[in-house]
């Protein structure tokens, strides 16, 4: 396994100057004291990419995406292509997202699409999934899971699973200031590996990162990253707080 990954999730939140001014602080603080062994990217809104990866640049801090489209180029009024966010040096793409997926109807194979585009143009895609309250509350978790890895990586030769990481993002986990617990999170992190393992082999399945995410804030952040196959963790809401998102990656370092 390599380092832990954290990432910070903005979603539609901060004018340009706001997200440069939190990609500052984030930088500032990250450069004296965050060790080799922990990995973060942000990811903030499109209209901030540009402005955020100038600040970036003298930094170790990955630039993130939070959606692209499945094509290159096209009749797609709206859409940004993977190949465009490469261009303006984003490093990640979110893929799949919840909000996406319930808010926006993406679809499983809409994401399996978005996903192939997004390695072809040398993003590493990062992969959310997670079922709803109704499905956990119908015992369907597991199955629901199984389906959204299944569908998502299906047209996936071996060796691309390298650049994929893994968000398992509970639905009623996100905003809600509940957290899964670590029972609930290492039993679906153990679901993801060993499908990674038995669809891509031991060497290449054990290196996946499986993040978790679903209101992580600093005072979590260390039990979470404990829990057994927890290699990262997403963060929406306590990442917008440059304090709290440094105090996360700080718990992260600790591992
Ligand atoms: C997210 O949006 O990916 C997320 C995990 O949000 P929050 O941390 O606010 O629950």
């Amino acid at each position: 396994m390599t380092n832990s990954l954290v990432v910070g999730n903005w979603k539609m939140h901060g004018s340009r100057p706001e997200c440069s001014d939190l990609a500052r602080s984030i930088v500032q603080s990250l450069h004296e004291t965050t060790p080799a062994s922990v990995e973060v990217a942000i990811a903030p809104p499109y209209t901030a990419l540009a402005a955020v990866k100038e600040i970036l640049k003298e930094s170790d801090v990955r630039l993130g995406a939070q959606n692209c489209h499945w094509q290159d180029r096209g009749a797609f009024t709206g859409e940004v292509s993977p190949s465009m966010l490469k261009e303006i040096g984003c490093d990640y793409v979110i893929l799949g997202h919840s909000e996406r997926r319930h808010i926006l109807g993406e679809s499983d194979r809409m994401i399996a699409q978005k996903i192939s585009a997004a390695l072809r143009n040398g993003l590493r895609a990062i992969l959310c999934l997670g079922e709803t309250l109704r499905e956990r509350r119908a015992g369907r978790t597991a199955a629901v899971v199984s389906r959204q890895l299944r569908i998502a990586l299906k047209d996936l030769g071996k060796a691309a699973i390298h650049d994929i990481e893994i968000a398992y993002e509970p639905v009623w986990a996100i905003g809600t200031g509940q957290n899964a617990t670590s029972e609930q999170i290492s039993r679906v992190h153990n679901q993801i590996r060993n499908f990674l393992v038995k669809s891509f082999g031991a060497g290449k399945g054990n290196n996946v990162r499986i993040l978790y995410g679903g209101s992580v804030k600093a005072d979590n952040a260390a039990v979470l990253m404990s829990t057994p196959q927890v290699n990262g963790l997403l963060v929406g809401g306590a990442s917008l707080n440059p304090d709290a998102f440094l105090q996360i990656v700080r718990s992260v370092t600790k591992q």
